[in-house]
């Protein structure tokens, strides 16, 4: 996860914005006259979100209409649209609100994997079970289109349900939980893992796990260890071998220095830790 600073954009200005292009007009003054509702759960939930507490906002779940099923055409399935419609589309009235929260993406990549291209926003409580959250810029994150697509509809009922938050959360890299385990001999691999140390508290170790898993980080940075472990592996036999292990150990200060969790620090703590690979591993045939 790429820790974000948190929007400037207001709630209340998004969701008037993006509303105000609504048509017919009756429409329209429906969904402005929830302006001061849109703007009260912009509040709550930034609240809830500093505190680890997303899954404590299910009052607000399918409002102001109720239980789900959304009914068609009214005014939860409208509120919804006001994303797809009205902020999305090019030349649409909260275009410019879109490419604004889009362009904060670090290098363009995806804030929850670090990896991918941002090209999309995801919405951390989801727009169909929290409609007045459907425009709320805190609740909008840059990331890649697969992991907007993993973490899809689905909305925290426990704390340690909840992804991590890249406006809120960026103190989960207070603690190294990122790890890469190297295996071998005799067959070379390595395997990327979510490890919380034991003095993290519970919640963000959960949290943690949670992300890893629902992101699917293993499956997505194994491919690119395996392309860093060939190059490496020439830079290495141009080194005298005494000196293999603090360049390594050099390389996983330097990536942690950028982020402590990026695949790329765990996968150079991983090989400074193991002396198989130092002395004998970096000669193999890496996949
Ligand atoms: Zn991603």
């Amino acid at each position: 996860m790429l820790p974000l600073p948190k929007p400037g954009l207001d709630a209340r200005t998004v969701f008037t914005t993006c509303t105000a292009t609504a048509r017919p007009e009756t429409l329209r003054a429906r969904l402005q006259d929830l302006k001061d509702h849109v703007a009260k759960a912009a509040v709550e939930y930034e609240t809830a979100a500093a505190g680890q507490a997303l899954h404590t906002l299910g009052h607000l779940q399918h409002q102001p209409d109720g239980k789900p099923p959304p009914t068609a055409g009214g005014i939860n399935e409208q509120l919804t649209k006001t994303y797809k419609s009205r902020m999305v589309p090019k030349r649409s009235s909260g275009r410019d609100f879109y490419d604004q929260l889009l362009s904060e993406a670090p290098d363009g990549r995806c804030a929850l994997c670090g990896q991918g291209l941002a090209d999309t926003l995801d919405h951390q409580l989801p727009k169909t079970a929290y409609p007045l959250l459907a425009v709320t810029p805190a609740n909008l994150v840059p990331t890649c289109r697969d992991c907007n697509f993993y973490k899809g509809e689905q909305a925290p009922a426990t704390a340690e349900e909840q992804t991590l938050h890249p406006y809120f959360d960026g103190h989960v890299h207070d603690y190294v939980w990122l790890t890469a385990r190297i295996a071998g001999p005799p067959e070379p691999a390595i395997s990327f893992h979510a490890t919380p140390p034991p003095d993290m508290p519970p919640v963000w170790a959960a949290r943690v796990l949670r992300h890893f898993t629902t992101l699917k980080l293993a499956r997505l940075y194994n491919p690119q260890a395996g392309l860093e472990l060939r190059s490496l592996s020439r830079s290495l036999h141009r080194l005298p071998p005494k000196e293999i292990p603090e360049h390594l150990r050099e390389r996983a200060a330097d990536w942690a220095e950028e982020n402590p969790n990026c695949w790329q620090a765990a996968l150079y703590r991983g090989l400074a830790e193991s002396t198989w690979y130092a002395e004998e591993g970096y000669k193999e045939p890496w996949h």
